[in-house]
């Protein structure tokens, strides 16, 4: 059974006089009113006009099997009239969130075998806030509470998560972040390297986290969190000399290394998660996203060993849950996601065959472009910059502004990237075959050209 069919023009009435949308100025949005989006099938989606759309974000970097996948639907409904819901607070269990925890265990590095679950990546990094804290003050070092987060990072919106990440635009808006958060710069160096070559600024931005602890003291930093590559930053993918530098640096100093894989993880980057792209052992890992592939809202913080033997045996009550945590639905529904993505081979395919494949089509087609440099990308993600200057990485004076322009001329051709700043980001579907790809990087090149005539017409270029 599907809602009553209403006109584009009543949905768009009834939306604009009762709907909230995040991330919106309600106002300007209301003027042109929201996009109505029906169906989807693979990669594509439909409006209420009929409008076939190729999705280059996976919805919003989650749908990573892709639209219409009858196996999901077909989990859901089978758990809906089994168990809808049960808790898991009170010495109780559930099927379906014993065979999420569990394949989570062998889908994850080895280190992982525990599971804290959540409905979100918010929650999922305000529950690393809770966790690592509780962590320590188990072991007598309470006095271990900053976590260190990432200019212009994404951790989500919660007080938590906002507060985490490195958003100004978000700290502005309701004193953000809380105490015991601090934020070293993040490690870009298309913007940041000045003379440096890639590889010393990645020792360089890595050794701001150095700094950071030796001015707060080791004895009261309990951990470090950043994305493998930054996601809604605008698709940042650091120097290979970044990560395992961080790496060295919280094992020298004691410091739990969370590793935020709500993008990254369940194979966006080709490898099962971020983590393993860059080659590190991170403590904590929270996922949400693609571990449903957006089919049900869930996430979760993966446990280390080390974490979780401390937690178990000297943790007594950790006092944090949700009512909906490990939801029966939603654990059903990510475990036959989980089993396609593996089954498949789906993550493999991404790595060795289509990966590769959209990456250097993604060079060939804008690499060469005189506006467009810091052409880049791993995996299923890809993104450029629109650049003044590209001699000397020069930006436009006031970022965004292209960058909009450019996305609503995509938008309106069909096709769904995203605008950070003055890049385009990519993220599609991890399902999507090299035809299709050929589809998309055309029809973006088109939109590219009647970005360059729109730059041009309002004397931008
Ligand atoms: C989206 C995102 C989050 C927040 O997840 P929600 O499900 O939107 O709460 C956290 N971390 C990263 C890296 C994300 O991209």
């Amino acid at each position: 059974m599907t809602l009553a069919t209403r006109s584009t023009a009543d949905w768009q009435a009834l939306d604009a006089a009762h709907h909230l949308h995040p991330f919106s100025d309600t106002q300007s949005l209301n003027q042109t009113g929201s996009r109505v989006v029906v169906k989807g099938d693979g990669v594509y989606i439909w409006d209420s006009e009929g409008n076939r759309i190729i999705d280059g974000m996976a919805g919003l970097w989650c749908v990573n099997l892709g639209y219409g996948r009858e196996e999901l639907a077909d989990a859901a409904y089978q758990q809906m009239r089994e168990l809808p819901f049960y808790n898991t607070f009170f010495k109780t269990t559930h099927p379906p969130v014993i065979e999420l925890s569990a394949l989570l265990a062998e889908l994850t590095p080895p280190q992982f075998n525990h599971v804290f679950l959540t409905n979100s990546g918010s929650e999922a990094n305000d529950t690393v806030i809770r966790m690592v804290r509780h962590f320590w003050a188990a072991q007598g070092q309470a006095s271990k509470k900053v976590l260190i987060g990432r200019w212009n990072g994404y951790h989500g919106s919660t007080i938590g998560g906002a507060s985490l990440g490195g958003m100004r635009y978000m700290h502005e808006q309701g004193d953000l972040p809380i105490p015991g958060i601090e934020h070293i710069e993040q490690p870009y160096w298309y913007v940041n390297g000045g003379e440096l070559s890639p590889h010393d600024y990645g020792l360089k931005a890595a050794q701001a986290l150095e700094a950071k602890i030796l001015a707060l003291g080791a004895d009261n930093v309990a951990a470090f969190v950043g994305e493998p590559i930054q996601g809604a930053g605008g698709v940042i993918v650091p120097p290979d000399s970044y990560w395992p530098e961080i790496q060295r640096i919280c094992r020298a100093y004691n410091i739990l290394l969370v590793v935020d894989e709500v993008i990254c993880g369940f194979g966006r980057t080709g490898q099962w998660f971020g983590s393993q792209h860059f080659g590190i052992e991170p403590d904590l890992m929270p996922i949400a996203k693609g571990l449903s592939s957006g089919y049900q809202p869930i996430g979760g913080v993966m446990v280390s060993d080390r974490v979780a033997q401390v937690l178990i045996q000297e943790g007594g009550d950790f006092n944090h849950g949700m009512t909906y945590s490990g939801h029966p639905v939603a654990a059903a529904v990510a475990v036959a996601n989980l089993k396609i993505l593996r089954d498949e081979g789906i993550v493999d395919q991404v790595r060795e065959k289509t990966g590769p494949y959209l990456q250097q089509k993604w060079r060939e087609t804008f690499a060469g472009h005189p506006y467009l440099d810091d052409v880049r990308g791993v995996g299923f993600l890809a993104a450029f910059t629109w650049v003044k200057d590209k001699s000397r990485r020069e930006l436009f004076a006031e970022p965004g502004t292209v960058g909009t322009i450019c996305r609503d001329i995509f938008f309106k051709n069909n096709i769904i990237m995203r605008a950070v700043g003055d890049s385009m980001v990519c993220a599609p579907p991890l399902v999507m075959t090299t035809t299709e790809i050929d589809e998309m990087i055309a029809l973006a090149a088109r939109c590219v050209d009647l970005t360059v005539q729109a730059l041009e017409a309002r004397g931008l270029v």
